[in-house]
């Protein structure tokens, strides 16, 4: 029997019961992840991508939601651990990067004061002095210049980029083992954009640590992931090895996703190609596979299957996954012959 994998998540669901309706956040997600590995989990909003980072973290337990599946980490079911060994975990073995440092970081506080207080949750032992050289020595490594002095001012002194480093600083005060980054860089401007992904792909390498990243920006993950899970109303539509899915895309929304990519090599003002529509209610998911209202191809595929059959995530290539009716041999030459060229 093979070993398990560092993570582990099976068949994920993560349902809330509303007024309105059920909303199928997330509706059967399977990955899984390795030490030293990146999953990039890409999607508009409402596709269910961070419902999945909250899943993981538990934060849907005591709420309306309701979570089934496994979420396996280092032979640890998250889903069936006491509230306090979850506790226990956050922070130390799993540590969260948000997209706004200001809502994680307490702007009375001193960054050095909430880097100490990170360690010293988890490590009572760990005298004060202890933890403030480690808070110093932390801001060192991600980057901010002068961290002995700067370990005592406050979230409104640092800038935008400086905030990112210091909530990386704080996210990895305690060694995490699995990171979850949710749009890590998506209020930062471009250049402090690629020195944070720069400095995350840094200490991934010096820490070992498996990473989730949670974008609506493939380019984020372009560099970054090893693999990418692309999800749309609350299912995974493609997923595979980072090469695979940028250069043999299999499904229409992530050629959607590609061809709106904004890209450098590209004239400044040249359109981009957004993919047409919005995202689906995920109260009233559209029958079918959930695309269907938005997908140009719905032509291809006889009948009406688009609109009353859910494809399933059936085999693309050897660890490529996709959620098409469309079949292979097609799906390629409508790439090949429609796709590429735009992109
Ligand atoms: Fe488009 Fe139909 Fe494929 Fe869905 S199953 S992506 S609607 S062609």
């Amino acid at each position: 029997m093979s070993e398990r994998p560092f993570l582990d998540v099976r068949d994920l669901k993560v349902h809330f019961r509303t007024d309105d309706g059920l909303v199928k956040a997330v509706d059967g997600l399977t990955f899984r992840l390795e030490r030293g590995q990146t999953i990039g989990i890409v999607g508009e909003s409402g596709s269910g991508k961070s419902v999945t980072s909250q899943g993981i973290l538990g934060l849907h337990r005591h709420t309306r939601a309701e979570a089934s599946g496994e979420i396996w980490l280092d032979g640890e079911d998250l889903m069936t651990v006491s509230d306090e060994r979850l506790r226990q975990l956050r922070g130390n073995k799993i540590a969260m990067i948000f997209q706004d440092p200001l809502s994680a970081l307490h702007p009375y506080y001193t960054i050095g004061s909430q880097i100490v207080e990170a360690i010293r949750v988890h490590h009572r032992d760990t005298s004060k002095s202890a933890a403030k050289a480690r808070a110093v020595d932390l801001l060192g490594h991600v980057g901010i210049p002068h961290p002995a002095r700067r370990v005592d001012q406050y979230p409104h002194e640092f800038s935008g980029g400086m905030r990112q480093r210091a909530m990386i600083a704080m996210a990895l005060a305690n060694d995490p083992s699995l990171l979850i980054a949710d749009e890590p860089t998506t209020a930062l401007d471009v250049t402090v954009q690629a020195q944070i992904l720069d400095l995350m792909r840094k200490l991934q390498e010096e820490f070992g640590s498996a990473i989730i990243m949670i974008t609506h920006d493939l380019g984020v993950v372009a560099e970054m992931a090893n693999e990418i899970l692309v999800m749309y109303a609350g299912k995974a539509v493609e997923h595979g090895p980072v090469h695979d899915v940028f250069y043999e895309p299999e499904h229409p929304y992530t050629w959607g996703l590609l061809t709106s990519m904004p890209r450098l090599d590209r004239a400044r003002l040249a359109r981009l190609n957004p993919v047409p529509g919005n995202p689906p209610s995920l109260i009233n998911v559209p029958p079918g596979c959930a695309f269907h209202p938005r997908c140009g191809y719905t032509g291809e595929v006889e009948g009406a299957r688009c609109r009353s059959v859910v494809p399933d995530l059936a085999p693309a290539g050897p660890e490529h996954l996709a959620r098409c009716h469309i079949d292979d041999a097609r799906r390629a030459q409508l790439y090949a012959t429609d796709v590429k060229p735009r992109l």
